[in-house]
C-alpha cells in the first residue's frame, strides 16, 4: 500500500469544509507533505449544481502530482448511489454510508448493491452501525464480493475504519486497500497518523505459512 497516495480529500465545494480548503490550497498542501497521488472526492448528491465547475477546477490545476477528480457518493437505502448518472462512469467514485439505517438487512443489501455497482471504485469508511455486528462468515462473504467485483476498501483516517478485525479478514481474502484521509481541513491532507495501527495490519500481516517439521 502506497502511503503517499490520498484517495479521499474534500474541498470547499461542499457546505461544511474550511473556507481555505480550495482546490489549489489542497494541491499545494499535498505537494508540501510529499504526496504522489491526490484524489478529490467531494460530497455529491444527485441535485448538486456545482459539479461542472468543481471538475473544471480540479482538472485545470497545475501540479506534478497525479490528481484525480472524483466524488464521494452516499449509499442510499435501496443500494443506489447519490450521484448524477452522467458523471459516475467517467469519474472516480467512493461509495460510503452517511445515513444510519438501524437495520442490518437493509444495510447489508445496500452495501452489496454498492459493491456490485460497476460505477463504484471504492467502499469508503466501512464499519457496522452501532446497533449490529457482522460475524466472521458475513465479513468473509463481503470480502469475496469485494474481490469478485474488484473494489478497493479504504482505510479512513477521519473515522478510523474499517474495524481491525474486518481488515484482517479482508486482507486474508485478497481485498485491496488504499488510504483516505477524508480531509475536511488542510492539515488533514495526506495525514494518516491516526490510522497507523490499521496501516500496520495491512502492511505487516504476513500470509500464514504452513507448519513444517524440520529436524
Ligand atoms: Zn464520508
Ligand atoms: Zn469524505
Amino acid at each position: 500500500m502506497n502511503h503517499k497516495e490520498d484517495y479521499h480529500v474534500h474541498c470547499n465545494y461542499n457546505d461544511h469544509s474550511a473556507p481555505d480548503l480550495t482546490v489549489k490550497n489542497v494541491v499545494r498542501q499535498a505537494e508540501t507533505v510529499g504526496l504522489q497521488t491526490l484524489a478529490f472526492t467531494e460530497h455529491v448528491r444527485k441535485t448538486s449544481d456545482w459539479i461542472s465547475s468543481y471538475l473544471k477546477d480540479v482538472e485545470s490545476v497545475d501540479s506534478s502530482l497525479r490528481i484525480i477528480a472524483g466524488f464521494e457518493a452516499k449509499i442510499l437505502r435501496d443500494g443506489s448511489i447519490d450521484c448524477p448518472d452522467k458523471y459516475v462512469s467517467e469519474h472516480f467514485v467512493v461509495a460510503s454510508f452517511h445515513t444510519v439505517y438501524n437495520d442490518k438487512d437493509i444495510w447489508l443489501q445496500a452495501l452489496k448493491q454498492a459493491i456490485q455497482n460497476p460505477d463504484v471504485n471504492v467502499i469508503g469508511h466501512i464499519a457496522p452501525e452501532p446497533s449490529f455486528t457482522l460475524d466472521d462468515d458475513e465479513v468473509q462473504s463481503l470480502a469475496s464480493l469485494i474481490t469478485a467485483n474488484e473494489k478497493v476498501v479504504e482505510l479512513n483516517a477521519k473515522y478510523h475504519r474499517p474495524p481491525a478485525e474486518w481488515i484482517k479478514v479482508f486482507k486474508k481474502n485478497g481485498v485491496r486497500f488504499h488510504l483516505g484521509s477524508d480531509a475536511h481541513s488542510l492539515q488533514e491532507v495526506g495525514n494518516f497518523e491516526k490510522i497507523s495501527d490499521l496501516i500496520a495490519i495491512v502492511d505487516e500481516l504476513a500470509p500464514q505459512s504452513p507448519v513444517t517439521n524440520r529436524t
